[in-house]
């Protein structure tokens, strides 16, 4: 009885959600559509056939073609994973060296901090200012501090703010570190980099299909980057990431590009009434964020005690120190929440 656990790993905790039965769940910005019957129809067939005795397609082609026909890029630097939680452990574990910089802002994604110490960087955080990006500071401390490769998320989860095109493209171009940059929530806003990713040749883009395609359960993120890049992740993941039944969903969900976009319509839809309705309600109690993601962001006075009654009263919202967020939910489920929000602030 004398195995010792190593020092980073003692430091952590495993992640903790919010568990429970909660009749309303608006704490994890999934969507809240669920797929039509019709797809899924079309999946339960697709899975009939899948050879369960073989392993994967270790590069997920037929997955990465039809993402890579929905965003418009190039397949050939498109490469899939199990969500995109674990494309950025593969990215930090490999892309840096044992010690080396890890630039990371505050506040932001916690996941990068996290594979940041388990895979031993240097984590060194750059402070946002009034929730928003600081990429001139940022460019400092990599010069000055030899930073070899930076993380972010654009539109940023939590703070909800996305940051235009042309200041993240200076960025790129003046910095020689590596930039990973985390476009899950993108497809609510319009300031990608996609479609010129080959352009630069330190530019990792992450995109997930939890959040606007509605395919949390299923595991699937991309990684797009030029071909050097491309080859080097690949390389470094595990050869059978990503499993079969997922990739073939992936494929079918991925080519119905018409049902995507008008999911996408609906969800910036609901996010913008969540919106209005918290200001209309709450505008002069609570400091809210306008958004340009599928969730928001707000101040109130007491976050703490908002967070709890909510959740007694089977709603779920994320807690996060002073701040709270909230994700867009049906029409139906914002009503009720707005309901038991003035119960609670007493209007
Ligand atoms: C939700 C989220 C992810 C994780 O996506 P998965 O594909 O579900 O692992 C990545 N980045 C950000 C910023 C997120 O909010």
């Amino acid at each position: 009885m004398n195995y010792v656990l190593c020092d980073k790993l003692k430091k952590l905790t495993p992640y903790d959600p919010i568990e429970g039965d909660y009749k309303i769940r608006l704490d994890a910005n999934e969507s809240f559509i669920n797929l039509n019957d019709s797809i899924k129809q079309q999946i339960s067939e697709a899975v009939w056939e899948i050879d369960y005795n073989r392993y994967p397609d270790p590069y997920a082609t037929k997955a990465c073609k039809a993402f890579a026909d929905f965003y418009n890029v190039d397949p050939a630097l498109v490469t899939a994973s199990n969500g995109s939680d674990e494309i950025i452990a593969v990215i930090i574990g490999s892309f840096l060296q044992k010690g080396e910089k890890l630039l990371t802002f505050s506040q932001d994604f916690s996941m990068y901090k996290l594979y940041g110490e388990i895979y031993e960087a240097d984590n060194v955080i750059c402070p946002k200012e009034n929730l928003r990006l600081t990429l001139n500071e940022a460019e400092k401390l990599i010069k000055e501090q030899n930073i070899k490769a930076v993380i972010f998320s654009n539109p940023c989860n939590p703070t909800s703010l996305g940051e235009n095109k042309e200041n993240v493209i200076k960025f790129i171009k003046n910095t020689e570190a590596l930039v990973i940059l985390d476009e899950a929530y993108m497809d609510f806003w319009n300031e990608s980099l996609l479609d010129i990713v080959n352009d630069f040749d330190n530019l990792i883009i992450l995109k997930t299909c939890s959040k606007a395609f509605g395919l949390a359960a299923i595991r699937l993120g991309f990684a797009v980057a030029n071909q050097r890049l491309t080859t080097a992740i690949r390389a470094a993941k595990s050869p059978y990431n990503v499993n079969s039944v997922t990739q073939k969903i992936g494929e079918i969900v991925l080519s119905n590009k018409k049902y995507l976009k008008e999911c996408i319509a609906s969800i910036i839809d609901m996010k913008n009434y969540l919106y209005t309705l918290l200001t209309q309600n709450f505008g002069d109690k609570f400091e809210i964020i306008n958004s340009n993601t599928n969730f928001v962001y707000f101040k109130p006075m007491n976050p703490k005690e908002i967070f709890e009654k909510l959740l007694s009263k089977g709603i779920a919202i994320r807690y996060m120190g002073d701040y709270l967020r909230i994700s867009a939910g049906s029409k139906d489920e914002i009503n009720q929440l707005i309901t038991v929000l003035k119960d609670i602030v007493q209007i």
